[in-house]
């Protein structure tokens, strides 16, 4: 007889998951993003978007898609060495470029295999690469595939440390704003101590472009950074400026060895040119509207100050990612339910995507929250029944 190989080592793995409290499930939303969504026919009120822009559902963007899609179709159909590159793409690379203010800039179809992309080709087997404890899974994932002699940094002072024991070279590697606590890197100092080591810096400013910095130019402009050869930076498409795809800006011959030998970028089907073209009308509308950064920043003020009244373990972030720590998994799980069943949905993040015992409410905002919005927020904020945990 032959079994099936997986259930029995699946089953341990699944029993694990749900003793540990991790177990997840997707949830079916009917509606597009935005303040208020269905899902699972429930409408509700939702802090759990990345489209901080209120983007997303943009008529002019989906006008956009769809007159990209009538001039090129769905599919790019090859790899962009292999005819899978059109004029949708380029004019958007060109336009990125002079957005976060580099020579050039190269679109990835996601923000993972960007990553992937970028470590891969800028660290040498066994070359060292410095990360932040808290950078995102993908980053880590591209060290690891790089084969890389691999160091976690705390912060600026334990990296200058590690970067001192260490011969000159290597990569230092951080999220722009740490997806999980919102807050900013410290960039000016990371750039500066890559430099006095010979390193380069790699920024992935996921959460950041559209959002920090005049204009939405990210992390380096908010700190009066501009344009230098030590500095790679990435970002997405998929977050705040609400379509999809990713992008590296960086000097002309980072950009050009990414094209020459990133197998991430090389062995896979280009991102489909209308969501191109939709992605440049997007860039546009962020540059051209700073009210919707008015906007957001007011809600985010408004949602700090109010959950110090009530006296909520809120982190220091001055971005649209305002985490609730709550401590364990199940306490999180407990209150994005009750959440929930006043109609707001607040995811709760556990462990392992949280260091253990910081299992929390992600709450995000956007520019298209309303004050009454927010309000509704803190409301139901402030009836929660105290921990008894
Ligand atoms: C979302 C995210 C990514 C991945 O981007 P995708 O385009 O969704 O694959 C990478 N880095 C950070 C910090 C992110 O938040």
């Amino acid at each position: 007889m032959t079994g099936d190989p997986f259930t029995s080592t699946l089953e341990r793995t699944f029993a694990r998951l749900r003793d540990q409290g991790l177990w997840r499930r997707r949830e079916r939303r009917q509606s597009p993003q935005g303040p208020s969504i269905q899902v699972d026919g429930q409408t509700l009120l939702s802090f759990a978007s990345n489209d901080y822009l209120g983007l997303a559902n943009d008529p002019r963007l989906v006008e956009a898609l769809c007159q990209g899609a009538r001039r090129y179709g769905v599919g790019a159909g090859a790899s962009h060495l292999l005819g899978g590159h059109s004029e949708a793409h380029h004019e958007l690379e060109e336009a990125l470029a002079a957005f976060v203010g580099t020579p050039r800039a190269l679109i990835f179809s996601t923000g993972y295999m960007a990553n992937l992309a970028l470590l891969t080709t800028l660290c040498p087997r066994h070359g060292r690469v410095f990360e932040d404890r808290r950078n995102h899974a993908s980053l880590i994932d591209a060290a690891r595939l790089a084969q890389a002699d691999r160091h976690r940094y705390r912060d600026v002072a334990s990296l200058e440390r590690a970067l001192a024991a260490a011969a000159p070279g290597g990569l230092v590697v951080s999220d722009g704003v740490f997806s999980m606590d919102g807050d900013t890197a410290d960039v000016p100092g990371l750039l500066a101590l890559a430099q006095a080591h010979g390193a380069g810096l790699v920024l992935d400013d996921a959460h950041a472009f559209g959002v920090v910095g005049p204009q939405g130019r990210g992390t380096p402009a908010a700190a009066g950074l501009g344009h230098d050869p030590a500095l790679v930076h990435m970002g997405t498409l998929g977050k705040a400026f609400g379509v999809f795809g990713a992008f590296v800006a960086a000097s002309k011959d980072v950009i050009e060895a990414l094209i020459q030998t990133a197998r991430p970028y090389i062995y896979t089907t280009a991102l489909p040119p209308a969501l191109a073209a939709c992605a440049s009308t997007s860039l546009a509308i962020a540059i051209a509207e700073d009210h919707r950064r008015v906007e957001l920043n007011e809600r985010i003020h408004q949602f700090r100050a109010g959950a110090t009244q009530l006296g909520l373990r809120i982190l220091p972030s001055s971005t649209p990612i305002q985490p609730v720590i709550l401590g364990d998994a199940a306490r999180a799980l407990d209150v994005s339910a009750r959440l929930r069943e006043q109609g707001l949905y607040v995811p709760a993040v556990r462990p392992p995507t949280v260091p253990a015992g910081t299992a929390r409410l992600r709450i995000t905002l956007s520019a298209t929250h309303t004050r009454a919005d927010v309000e509704r927020l803190l409301g139901a904020l402030s009836a929660l029944p105290p921990d008894t945990a």
